[in-house]
Formats: C-alpha cells, sequence, structure tokens
C-alpha cells in the first residue's frame, strides 16, 4: 500500500522527526485536494467510506502528510462510529488542542511534527485507556508488518 501523494511531497519522512513549518499554501500545492481539506482545514471524510475503517492488519499508521509514526495496529479496535479508532496514540507523534467547532466541545488531535489535523479524541473508548481516537482514514498511511 503506498502513499501516491507522498511521491511528491518533498517533507514525507518515516525517520526524520524534525519539526515542520510548513505553510498552508505550500501544503496546497503538494497534497491532494482531499487530504489537504482534511488536514489543513479540519474538513472531516464522510462516515463509513475511509480506506482503514473496516481493516485489521497487523503493521503501523504514519501521518499521510509527513510521515511521523502515530498509531500502533495493536492498540486499533472496531468501534461502529465510521471512522478508524484507536485507544492509544504514539505519545511522540501526537498533540492536543480543545476544539470549539460547529457548537461542540471536543479535543482536536494534531500530527507533533506537521501540525495536521488528524481526528478527535473521546472518552468513551475501551480499557486500558478509556479513549477512542476517531480518526480519518485519509490522514493516515498504513504500512503492514509483513514482508512485501
Ligand atoms: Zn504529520
Amino acid at each position: 500500500m503506498e502513499n501516491i501523494e507522498a511521491k511528491n511531497n518533498p517533507y514525507y519522512s518515516r525517520t526524520d522527526t524534525t519539526k515542520l513549518d510548513i505553510s498552508n499554501e505550500e501544503w496546497k500545492k503538494i497534497l491532494a485536494p482531499d487530504l489537504y481539506m482534511i488536514s489543513r482545514e479540519a474538513a472531516t471524510e464522510r462516515p463509513f467510506t475511509g480506506k482503514y475503517n473496516e481493516f485489521d492488519e497487523v503493521g503501523e499508521y504514519y501521518c499521510a502528510v509527513c510521515g511521523n509514526h502515530l498509531f500502533r495496529s495493536t492498540s486499533k479496535f472496531t468501534s461502529s462510529c465510521g471512522w478508524p479508532s484507536f485507544f492509544e496514540a504514539d505519545k511522540e507523534g501526537v498533540y492536543y488542542k480543545r476544539d470549539f467547532a460547529y457548537g461542540m466541545d471536543r479535543i482536536e488531535v494534531l500530527c507533533k511534527r506537521c501540525d495536521s489535523h488528524l481526528g478527535h479524541v473521546f472518552e468513551d473508548g475501551p480499557k486500558p485507556t478509556g479513549l477512542r481516537y476517531c480518526m480519518n482514514s485519509i490522514s493516515l498511511e498504513f504500512v503492514s508488518d509483513l514482508p512485501k
């Protein structure tokens, strides 16, 4: 599963953790329009449409914008919300912001390396954390543990 967009993205790296400070103007030239809308303008993909919603392969999830490590498949769980859900994120991978958009009080989850919007986290997840990271599939890139 290759990320086609990443080929034209000079900032994408799974090993470089240097913080990025790229303007949305620049990202708009690099990212596919749907990824740009979600990651840079905090849009949300339609539920039950994402490629990782019903997906249970073993591997790692990276930021589709910059390649930063975000989740391990062992923290993914089956949720009925319509988006891929995880109970734990890579602490080095994400940070949080309070989000009052659309008249709701939610916690936004963002990529620590490139500041892209990933989704939201809610306190109705399973044990051991009780958290549900509700993510946009398009913001994630999955890399399987299995050899190609
Ligand atoms: Zn990122």
